[in-house]
């Protein structure tokens, strides 16, 4: 299926689906650090950070977020040469769990004619659809427009009524936070249901209910109705994803004490919300309650926020955060957090106090994989409970596949979602191509949003890729001082001698948007030269990509 002719409500945020044709061993290895402590020590968050959780530092990362056991992972796993399978048409498919990783195999399976079956135990979607990527994008679009709002005077808006003679804008516009977290719950449902539907029309027998594994090729459902059915599968993909950790010292209690999956039923702003941990989920909630009209309070174990990030994009979130009067304690680790009347106690490894309204803990995740029958099945699974598989999604047992989170491979929907359907190209016996990491675009969505593709500064810096680096602040860019852009910068990497185009960092608004062009040269390997020699529309924050492809033009040697 061509990413055009689905449904774009249905697909994962990666519809450039399809096998990318390139060669498996031009895929440079995975090298992220594979877990990241954050907040109180808890392991692998959305972004790792730079350190395990006991503070030992792990190798520098690029924009693929992953777990550096990934290749690790695929050379100890011991398989077969050949396919699972020869007859696509009677193979029956077994997928547990539906978010990205589930759903996606089961539209490529059922594509290619195997009988299908997804079972999922909470709703169509996944924590994707339901509780993540989906409900945390919705309500940062409302924050960034009380963001832009409120930065508008500088553009000549003025706000009737308002203090500071209309100029506080701040003071003119407020959040209905019930409103917003009902659109978030409401579109999260529809799209739910999108995908419901979806699977429903291309043939796909859903299960409500909880599956466990009882040997690789038989599964049994616990049906959400009541019941159990024992399914046989050819083929069967574990897609279960992750649940946010806990902490002892600091359990939710949905009211007050909430992981990421319990915002939504806030009905009025936190007046004074504490975030604990800056990785990647915790910066993007404390910007958006923030931007909101909440006083935050970001608790990070580290230097600055987002470690995992490039460094210089990160010190820019960090110094707007301080700089819109968001109080960030660096180097500082929350030892427990508990109830106190009408807020929250969060006590710090140095006894220093803070108290807030609520506290939002976003200190890492944890995979689905406990009890799901796996070591019994002799399906491997690595200390930290991800199923161990290689890039084709093969686990340890021959016709056993695992896509996204559970896999610890990279926590991103796009790349559960590639997962998913490389696995069922690889088990059906289409095209398939390993999955590259280094290609994979991710975005934190703060205000600016930092979108990263390829290698890293740092990782050039250490000399593990031969390359040159130019960076240009938007602040030299017409169309960002049309806007009152003042934050932000393009970085582009190429590589020494050759000047194909390995890597870059955006941080901008809508950075995530910009960086298609980079994705773009990354994956066919443009020189920046072919890359500077594309127009680009003046004025246009696109323009600074040009520009520093245009920088990093090496003039040719005359004799
Ligand atoms: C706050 C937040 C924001 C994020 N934002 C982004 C973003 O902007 N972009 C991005 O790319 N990524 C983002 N991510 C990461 C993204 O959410 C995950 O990488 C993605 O959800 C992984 O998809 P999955 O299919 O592996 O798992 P999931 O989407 O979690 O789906 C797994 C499903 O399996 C089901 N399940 C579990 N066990 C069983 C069982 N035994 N039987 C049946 N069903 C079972 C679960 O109910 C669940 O529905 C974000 C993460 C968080 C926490």
């Amino acid at each position: 299926m061509s990413s055009s002719e689905r449904d774009p409500q249905t697909t994962a945020p990666d519809e450039s689906a399809g096998s990318d044709g390139a060669s498996p061993s031009a895929a440079p290895a995975p090298e992220e650090g594979a877990a990241g402590a954050e907040g109180m020590g808890a392991p692998a968050e959305r972004a790792p950070e730079g350190s395990d959780a006991a503070g030992a530092p792990v190798p520098p990362r690029g924009t693929a977020r992953g777990d550096g056991d990934a290749e690790l992972r695929a050379a100890e796993v011991p398989l077969p040469l050949r396919s699972a399978v020869t007859d696509v048409a009677s193979t029956r498919v077994v997928v547990l769990g539906g978010g990205p990783g589930g759903y996606e195999a089961a539209l490529v399976a059922a594509q290619l004619g195997a009988a299908v079956t997804v079972v999922e135990r909470d709703g169509l979607g996944g924590s994707t659809v339901l509780t993540d990527v989906v409900p945390s994008k919705t309500l940062i679009a409302t924050a960034e427009v009380m963001a832009t709002v409120t930065e508008s005077t500088e553009l000549g808006l003025r706000f009737p009524g308002a203090g500071g003679g209309g100029t506080d804008a701040g003071s003119a516009v407020t959040v209905d936070l019930d409103k917003v977290n009902s659109r978030v719950r409401g579109l999260a449902r529809a799209q739910s249901q999108d995908i419901r539907e979806r699977l429903e029309r291309e043939g796909v027998e859903l299960l409500a209910g909880r599956g466990t594994v009882l040997a690789p090729d038989r599964v049994q459902v616990e049906l959400g109705d009541g019941g159990t059915r024992e399914l046989r599968a050819d083929v069967l993909l574990l897609a279960t994803g992750s649940h946010p950790r806990e902490l002892p010292d600091a359990m939710p209690d949905g009211e007050r004490i909430l992981t990421w999956k319990q915002l939504y039923d806030l009905t009025e702003l936190p007046e004074r919300i504490v975030v604990v941990g800056s990785g990647v989920t915790g910066a993007e909630f404390a910007n958006a309650y923030e931007a909101l009209g909440s006083d935050v309070v970001l608790v990070s174990s580290r230097d600055r926020v987002l470690p995992g990030e490039d460094a210089d994009a990160a010190q820019v979130i960090d110094d707007v955060f301080r700089r819109r009067g968001m109080t960030v304690m660096a180097r500082s680790r929350a030892q427990s957090v508990v109830r106190e009347g009408d807020g929250v106690l969060v006590t710090l490894s140095d006894g220093r106090e803070v108290r807030g309204s609520h506290c939002l803990m976003a200190v890492g995740s944890i995979p689905n994989t406990a009890g799901l029958g796996l070591e019994e099945a002799g399906i491997r699974t690595s200390e930290s409970g991800h199923v161990v598989v290689d890039r084709v999604s093969r686990t340890s047992i021959r016709g056993v596949y695992a896509a996204g989170d559970c896999t610890g491979v990279l926590p991103l929907a796009s790349v559960a979602a590639m997962q998913g359907r490389i696995a069922m190209w690889h088990a059906l016996g289409d095209a398939v191509s390993p999955l590259k990491l280094r290609t994979v675009a991710a975005n934190v969505f703060t205000a600016p949003e930092i979108a990263t593709v390829g290698w890293t500064q740092a990782q050039i810096e250490s000399g593990e890729a031969q390359g040159q680096v130019v960076k240009l602040p938007l602040a030299g860019n017409a169309r960002a001082k049309m806007q009152g852009i003042h934050d932000g910068f393009v970085k582009l990497f190429c590589r020494t001698g050759s000047g194909t185009v390995i890597g870059g960092v955006v941080v901008s608004p809508r950075a995530s948007e910009l960086v298609f062009p980079l994705t773009l040269a990354v994956e066919h390997r443009l020189t920046v030269d072919q890359v500077a020699h594309a127009f680009s529309v003046y004025p246009s924050l696109s323009g600074s990509l040009a520009e520093a492809a245009r920088r990093l033009h090496t003039a040719p040697e005359v004799d």
